[in-house]
C-alpha cells in the first residue's frame, strides 16, 4: 500500500513537472531575442507584435490623427483630404475651398 502511494506521489509530481516545461517555452518565445530580427527592429521603430499595422492620416481640419481605416477620405482633383469626422470634412470643404456638390 505504501508503494501505491509513493507510485502515485512520482506520477502525480511527473505530471506537473511536465506541464509547467510545456507552458514554459510558448511563454518565453514571446520575449525570447531573436538575432533574425534585429535587422527588421534596427531599421523600423518598434511596435508590439500584437498592434496591427496601420497608416495614421492627419484631419485636414483640426490636425488630429487616426487610423486610415476610420479617417474619411476625400479626394479632389488636386488634392487628397482625410478628416476625422463628416463635419470636419463639410467644414473644411466651406472655409477653404468646395470639395462636395
Ligand atoms: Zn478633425
Amino acid at each position: 500500500m505504501k508503494l501505491l502511494f509513493w507510485l502515485l506521489l512520482g506520477v502525480i509530481v511527473y505530471w506537473a513537472l511536465r506541464k509547467q516545461t510545456l507552458h514554459k517555452p510558448a511563454q518565453r518565445s514571446q520575449t525570447k531575442f531573436d538575432p533574425k530580427n534585429l535587422r527588421k527592429t534596427a531599421t523600423t521603430p518598434f511596435r508590439p507584435s500584437s498592434a496591427p499595422v496601420e497608416n495614421m492620416v492627419e484631419c485636414s481640419y483640426c490636425q488630429i490623427y487616426l487610423p486610415a481605416s476610420e479617417a474619411i477620405q476625400v479626394k479632389s482633383l488636386s488634392s487628397e483630404h482625410y478628416f476625422c469626422t463628416k463635419e470636419h470634412a463639410k467644414l473644411h470643404s466651406a472655409t477653404d475651398k468646395k470639395i462636395f456638390d
